[in-house]
């Protein structure tokens, strides 16, 4: 664990053009997230791309939020080319989403509470990877 690690800076995903966002905010992540979940999907069938719905918020805001003020939790689904964006937030995960976790835990993410919601390097990742400490701080 390097302190480099630790500042990874935020990327905004309308840069990392592999990355499909949704909503009407910016979605940022540190950096790698982004090369995790760019990577994540090439283990995807072809026709499928994540669709990054939430990733950093300010801790003010949003204290509830774990993770996602450190910048190293994102909320994403799976979106088929060519058909609509599908429903945010449902009870139930889509068709293909064991596929996903499988990409999504090859690439060392931790999965949370929620389907949709996936870490690496906040505290919910070390505490279910057993690393010593999480890896990113909270971001103001
Ligand atoms: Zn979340």
């Amino acid at each position: 664990m390097s302190s480099s690690r630790r500042d990874e800076p935020l990327r905004d995903l309308a840069l990392a053009h592999a990355l499909r966002t949704a909503g009407p905010h910016p979605v940022r992540l540190r950096s790698g997230l982004v090369d995790r979940l760019t990577v994540a999907q090439t283990l995807l069938p072809r026709a499928f791309r994540f669709l990054v719905i939430a990733g950093h918020r300010a801790p003010a805001p949003c204290p509830h939020v774990a993770g996602h003020a450190t910048g190293g939790a994102a909320d994403l689904t799976l979106h088929v080319t060519g058909e609509p964006e599908p429903a945010l937030w449902s009870a139930t995960p889509p068709p293909l989403w064991p596929t996903a976790e499988h990409a999504l835990r090859s690439m060392g993410m931790v999965g949370g509470d929620r389907w949709w919601h996936w870490s690496f390097g906040d505290d919910r990742w070390s505490a279910g990877t057993g690393a010593p400490a999480p890896l990113y701080d909270v971001i103001p």
